[in-house]
């Protein structure tokens, strides 16, 4: 028989299924409490709960922790990039960065990828499946606990406390490896359960989906009621130039992207930003520039300009820097909101992709 994903389980399910094994809905919410809140390693942590139950629940679940494997740390900034291995022997990235307003995680949704953006390791060795809910709010426990750890508390500080909420990760981006639109209804169970305030309880407000625009998900992502904010890689001017560099440009023509993302902020009244990968002589000329802010304007979103990180299967520059304050001006001029992304982690392997690479590669 196969074991129950519990750690999948949201809220309500989790009462169900706890009731189903006869025992009282209170102990559910313990339960949900010891997984979600406490970020607990084992049923055997749990030590409010009847020993007999955490050994049936220890036979009728999997409740598998995910523990780095590899962990680098940036010395110039303190970026913290992860590989964490799943239960059947798959990697996945996942990073930490420290900003002034708090710690951001960036977390995979997928193992590997099948979108073929150009520019990205994550997809050179295509995709090999979708993330389990558990496997997501797995990445987000495992750095959380290592916060803790590394701000010198042996256990999660207790809920509720000045020191839980000012320890607790403060932004979310489901921005690594995998397409987070391509593995939808996972994606949705996991936001909902991040979000539960029975659990770590973040703000929807404070998480950001990037897809590299399935227009059809962006639809239906609008009518799901969440806060969260959806960020588009759009990465070129037009469609001519999108289709050199994205494939999924194939199926979805810029425009009608574009178009779904003005839905999606109507709908949900929620703003929408761009990311956009200055790729040198490819997409980063004036006329780039002038083209991107007619197709955007309208929708008054932040563009984030991404450098390209150069990997080396592929030819791709990064732009000089003062090339990079060229093409930020430009579209500032054209009345664009836009920023140059910090590089976190440029001593680390950096680039969203690299550190699984080199380790299945190795
Ligand atoms: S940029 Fe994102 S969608 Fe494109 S291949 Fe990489 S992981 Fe997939």
């Amino acid at each position: 028989m196969d074991k129950t994903d519990i750690l999948s389980l949201p809220y309500d399910e989790l009462l169900e299924y706890v009731t189903g094994q006869k025992e009282k809905a209170f102990r559910g919410k313990q339960l949900y409490q010891w997984m979600h809140q406490h970020l607990a390693t084992s049923f055997d942590d749990m030590k409010n709960l009847p020993k007999a139950w955490r050994e049936q629940l220890t036979e009728e679940c999997s409740y598998h922790v995910l523990k780095p494997v590899d962990l680098q740390i940036s010395q110039l900034d303190g970026t913290r990039k992860y590989l964490f291995e799943l239960a059947d022997g798959n990697m996945v990235e996942a990073v930490l960065m420290h900003y002034k307003h708090g710690d951001s995680v960036c977390i995979s949704s997928q193992v590997g990828c099948k979108m073929g953006c150009r520019f990205c390791a994550s997809t050179l060795d295509g995709w090999l499946r979708n993330l389990t809910p558990a496997e997501m709010l797995g990445q987000v426990y495992s750095i959380q606990r290592d916060i803790w750890n590394f701000r010198g508390f042996e256990k999660a500080p207790s809920i509720g406390s000045e020191e839980y909420r000012n320890t607790r990760i403060s932004n979310l981006v489901v921005m690594g490896t995998g397409e987070p639109l391509d593995n939808y209804d996972n994606l949705l169970t996991f936001i909902r359960m991040l979000t539960d305030e029975h659990g770590l309880n973040l703000s929807q407000r404070s998480i950001t989906v990037s897809t590299c625009g399935l227009v059809p998900k962006i639809h239906q992502l609008a009518e799901e009621n969440l806060g969260i904010t959806l960020a588009l890689s759009l990465h070129a001017p037009n469609q001519e130039k999108r289709m050199e560099l994205m494939p999924i440009a194939k199926t979805y023509e810029i425009h009608d992207v574009v178009d779904a993302l003005r839905s999606y902020q109507k709908t949900t009244g929620r703003r929408v930003s761009f990311e956009y990968s200055l790729v040198a002589g490819v997409n980063d000329t004036d006329a780039d520039a002038k083209e991107l802010s007619e197709l955007i304007r309208d929708i008054h979103g932040h563009v984030n300009l991404i450098p390209v990180n150069p990997i080396k299967e592929r030819d791709f520059k990064s732009p000089s820097h003062q090339a990079a304050l060229a093409f930020q001006k430009k579209l500032e001029n054209c009345g664009i909101n836009v920023t140059i992304r910090r590089e976190m982690g440029r001593d680390i392997d950096g680039a969203c992709g690299q550190l699984r690479r080199r380790h299945i590669h190795s």
